[in-house]
């Protein structure tokens, strides 16, 4: 069964944003740009996999976890991890498509219009989780032997040459892979498999970058600002009670919300009266001050050194409407 179901990471919405408010001649664009499309496509491919393993069926309790951070030596994210009496199973789901060639160190892709392109070999990745583990499992008195795969989440992947000692696999074929698996005595009882369970819950540790433009470096000043419209505009008009685009010439009270949300995943943990008035583009303070009573925000200090935090900044804040992906 699912322990940790598939959610979308904030580290891409917080990407889109950042992406999609730099210049494109800012120096770090291309850099930015990539990160995100490579992290969404990792994510779509992720959601995937997952879609297959919550129809998965075994003859023995196990439980499914999907992105799941952990603190051993150093700490390592897993994409998805299983645990059953038997054995640990770890996953690095991939979303690449074209030609994928695996080397010793990398893995190289190349497109039909002759583009290639490097990225992190996974194979790499998956030894080191799968170092990291052991260590893990050490530390907690449990010797559970530990598999791993390379997971391919669509066929627009075509493996020219596939790597020389991991397992690889397609969507389809994670279930006969699973069920292949030997398993003889088990090394775990029910009970100990729910408190091993419970351990990796509660020892996970969410990715935290934030906000982003410290995590990557860049300069707030040049990020543009103002209100994103759900069609994809940044800059839409205060107008009395509400919000107006003029692209797509349409109206929307809670416009401001996510670009709340945004400022601070992206650009800093507190904002004053004066910094949401620049950011949003406001026109006054009062206009501010009426946005910044939000419930879902905590202010401290006085009068004009007032700051405003989300309530709990390591939660995915979830503002009531407008919430857009
Ligand atoms: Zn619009």
């Amino acid at each position: 069964m699912i322990a940790k179901k598939y959610s979308a990471s904030q580290y891409v919405k917080a990407l889109r944003t950042l992406y999609k408010r730099l210049p494109k001649n800012h120096p770090k664009f291309f850099k930015i740009k990539n990160e995100f499309y490579q992290n969404q496509a990792g994510e779509i491919g992720e959601e995937a996999v997952m879609k297959v393993l919550e129809k998965l069926k075994l003859p023995y309790k196990f439980y499914v976890f999907h992105n799941i951070s952990l603190y051993s030596d150093t700490l390592f994210q897993m994409d998805i991890i299983i645990i059953t009496p038997y054995y640990a199973l770890i996953f690095e789901v991939k979303n690449i498509n074209g030609e994928i060639i695996f080397t010793d160190q990398q893995l190289l892709r190349k497109l039909e219009t002759g583009e290639s392109h490097t990225f992190e070999n996974p194979v790499l990745q998956l030894e080191e989780y799968e170092y990291q583990l052991i260590q893990l499992f050490k530390s907690i008195g449990i010797s559970l032997p530990i598999y791993s795969a390379v997971v391919f989440a669509f066929t627009s992947s075509y493996i020219k040459v596939a790597p020389a000692n991991k397992a690889l696999i397609f969507r389809r074929g994670i279930k006969p892979f699973i069920r292949s698996i030997n398993v003889g005595l088990p090394i775990l009882t029910d009970s100990q498999l729910d408190s091993l369970k419970n351990y990796l819950l509660k020892n996970n540790k969410d990715f935290q970058p934030f906000p982003l433009i410290n995590y990557f470096g860049i300069e707030p000043n040049s990020l543009l600002k103002g209100v994103e419209c759900v069609c994809g505009y940044i800059g839409m008009k205060k107008v009395i009670r509400s919000w107006y685009c003029p692209a797509c010439k349409t109206y929307n009270k809670n416009a401001h919300e996510s670009t709340l949300k945004d400022y601070f995943f992206v650009f800093k943990n507190t904002i004053t009266n004066q910094e949401c008035q620049q950011f949003l583009l406001l026109n006054n303070k009062h206009e501010a001050s009426k946005i910044l009573r939000n419930p879902l925000l905590i202010s401290t200090g006085q009068s004009r050194n007032r700051k405003y935090s989300l309530i709990n900044g390591k939660e995915q804040p979830s503002f009531s409407k407008s919430n857009q992906t």
